[in-house]
């Protein structure tokens, strides 16, 4: 079952010449960001950062895509309201778009990318989430977000492969 023994009518049973960590890695390989993605949690640019924490709070998630026109323009986290509330700002006038992290710096993934590589930039950017995008123009750098990977959405997989490993 885990593909170290395979069999053939009339020679029977014989080694594939592949270790179990070598179909683990395989397994791995195979998951795509479009099998495992959650539903992306957007908000308008002009929403204000007091509307935004308690919408963060209201869906229960860490970070929210910011939108305007319906293509992604940003990234707010917990830590960025957090920092706008004790920094003194106007949390009700002022908009999420004056302390979001923007395009062109935010970190993506696409839906056919693996679940190991968008792991990898999770890793490597520091950070809890990836908006997953479609790109109506890559030059123009216009994406629209259909979903998101999170920690959570990685540990929920770790689990299942372990489980099922
Ligand atoms: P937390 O604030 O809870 O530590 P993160 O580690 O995800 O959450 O965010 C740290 C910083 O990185 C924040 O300033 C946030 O705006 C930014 N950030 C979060 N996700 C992304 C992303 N996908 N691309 C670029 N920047 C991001």
């Amino acid at each position: 079952m885990i593909g170290i023994l395979d069999a053939k009518p009339k020679v029977g049973y014989f080694y594939t010449g592949r270790s179990s960590l070598y179909n683990i890695s395989d397994k791995i390989r195979n998951v795509l960001v479009e099998d495992i993605q959650s539903v992306a949690i957007v908000l308008d640019e002009a929403t204000s950062i007091y509307d935004a924490l308690v919408f963060m709070f209201l869906e229960d998630v860490g970070s929210i895509y910011i939108i305007s026109e319906a293509l992604l323009t940003g990234v707010i986290s917990r830590k960025d309201l957090l920092k706008a509330s004790i920094g003194g700002m106007d949390l009700i006038k002022t908009p999420v778009a004056v302390i979001m992290t923007r395009m062109p710096n935010i970190i993506y993934c696409l839906p056919k990318d693996s679940a190991l590589n968008s792991a990898i930039k999770l890793i490597e950017h520091e950070i809890d989430s990836l908006p997953v995008i479609e790109i109506m123009d890559i030059d123009k750098k216009s994406f629209k977000v259909i979903g998101r990977i999170t920690k959570t959405t990685i540990t929920r997989l770790f689990v299942e492969l372990g489980n099922n490993i």
